[in-house]
């Protein structure tokens, strides 16, 4: 067998490395048709554990699932007009089914409001059918020229909320409950802390009155778009003609929005906590939080270890997802670097001397780097230790991410020759005034491939907000710039 080949190093390579780690950690798999994935097992477990956490916050707030057609008739669409001008580079077009010309063809969703608002027009009649709090989980296709495993493919899986209310007020509050949904998941789930805000006019989802985001900031400082939620005003009623009886009899449009998260957050799970010897998780959304893995010279030692592994994984199971790897086919040694390389939080290890001593060795994956800790633990405390060792490393992580994310946030710059230095040499969030024209955004960006990610929530903004502008113009109000994904 050929030596593998290392991983490139972030340093080196970012884009080489990210791409090495989804490969290697078997999180996905480049498929035939270009531009899609295949989500290999192991990435699709990590989906299926963020799935369930989301699942039960939108159910704890009140929202129930459906799901509705894949295909949209193309008068559908066309109905909102931003909403289709938005989407039409993007659509995938399905002329012919079942052997012959289709009389309307059907547009394959790049997302649902042109077909779920027809649909919920009908559910809704008078002010207690409102409101109204639809989630779908599916999948979506949008035909990108240049893709990457999770952050851009052609199809991809999400859930889109869709939710009708009586009131401006109800439908804008919807708007950020769910912002703050997003924010609360990606700092205790995925401890990918992110900075919220509201999208500039022109970077709104395309019928939007408002859209806001959750941009986290990855290892190599450029931001990822996480998760995006929208208050769409009375736009897809008018469109669709989504009508209700008010108290005193009026016909009314509901207010709506629109909100989703996609598998692109298993792509920025990858590029938060990873390093160079593969995938690291916070244990949350680890498939297998703990590995135990014997280690045998004679066949006396075998079935001693074997015995004892798999009481170990008895005691562990139920509360911990928990591996026992007896295989006989591979050594000690190759089975370490096939679990760290996939980002098990722990692995614990037990050999003839542990059994002696009465303790098993514990590894911890997210101390790695150079040293890795070791840390032996009675036999009788490893129920009681690990989990606090799992909420310690899913902490640690968050803190580590946060303390990153901070020491590449830079306030107050009003300068634009210091903007460009920040920017050309290792980049960041960069906080300035910003004073409100579309076309001093288009030359920073020509100028550092920086975008304005959003205009910053309350907790993120800063004291005293610049009153200049980076141009030299009058700030009208604070904006966070970074080169994204
Ligand atoms: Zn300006």
């Amino acid at each position: 067998m050929a030596e593998e080949k290392a991983l490139t190093p972030r340093s080196e390579d970012f884009s080489a490395w990210y791409n090495g780690v989804v490969q290697r950690s078997e999180l996905a798999g480049y498929s035939p048709v270009r531009g899609c994935m295949v989500i290999r097992p192991h990435g699709y477990a990590i989906w299926e554990l963020m799935q369930r956490a989301l699942d039960e916050m939108f159910k704890a707030t009140g929202h129930q699932n459906a799901y509705f057609p894949l295909f949209v008739p193309e008068s559908f669409l066309k109905k909102e007009a931003e909403h289709v001008e938005g989407f039409a580079p993007e659509i995938a077009l399905v002329t012919r089914g079942g052997g012959k010309e289709l009389e309307e063809p059907l547009v394959i969703r790049p997302t649902s409001e042109a077909i779920i608002w027809p649909i919920m027009a009908d559910w809704i009649q008078s002010y207690r059918d409102l409101p109204m709090l639809i989630n779908q989980w599916a999948n979506i296709v949008r035909w990108e020229m240049r893709t990457r495993p999770f952050l851009r493919t052609l199809e991809f899986l999400w859930q889109e909320g869709h939710t009708a209310h009586a009131t401006w007020d109800d439908a804008q509050r919807e708007t950020l409950l769910i912002l703050g949904l997003y924010r609360k998941f990606m700092e205790e789930w995925m401890a990918m802390p992110p900075v919220t805000g509201i999208k500039t006019e022109w970077d709104k989802f395309a019928g939007a009155d408002r859209t806001y985001a959750c941009e986290a900031m990855m290892q190599d400082n450029w931001a990822l778009q996480a998760g995006t939620s929208h208050n769409l005003g009375q736009n897809f009623a008018r469109a669709f003609d989504v009508k209700y009886q008010t108290e005193e009899g009026e016909h009314e449009y509901v207010w709506s929005t629109s909100w989703g998260v996609s598998t692109r957050l298993v792509g920025g799970l990858v590029m938060t906590h990873s390093d160079d010897l593969g995938l690291v998780l916070p244990p949350k959304l680890a498939p297998i939080q703990v590995v135990i893995v014997p280690i045998w010279k004679s066949e006396d030692e075998k079935v001693r270890v074997l015995e004892a592994g798999a009481q170990l994984k008895s005691t562990l199971e139920g509360e911990i997802r928990v591996k026992f790897d007896d295989r006989d086919t591979l050594n000690p040694g190759a089975k370490y670097y096939e679990w760290e390389e996939k980002g098990v939080p722990i692995r614990l290890e037990i050999g003839p001397k542990d059994l002696e001593k009465r303790q098993v060795m514990a590894v911890l994956r997210s101390s790695a780097d150079a040293k890795r800790r070791k840390l032996p633990i009675p036999a009788g405390d490893v129920a009681a230790r690990v989990p606090d060792l799992l909420d310690q490393m899913q902490q640690g992580l968050l803190d580590a991410a946060l303390r990153r994310r901070e020491e590449s946030s830079y306030r107050g710059v009003t300068d634009y020759e210091e903007f460009k230095k920040i920017m050309s040499t290792g980049g960041g969030f960069i906080y300035t005034g910003y004073c409100g024209a579309e076309e001093c955004e288009t030359k920073v960006k020509d100028d550092t491939k920086a975008t304005i990610r959003v205009v910053p929530d309350e907790d993120f903004g800063s004291e005293t907000v610049p009153d200049t502008c980076i141009c030299g113009g009058a700030a009208q109000h604070e904006v966070v710039w970074a080169r994204a994904y």
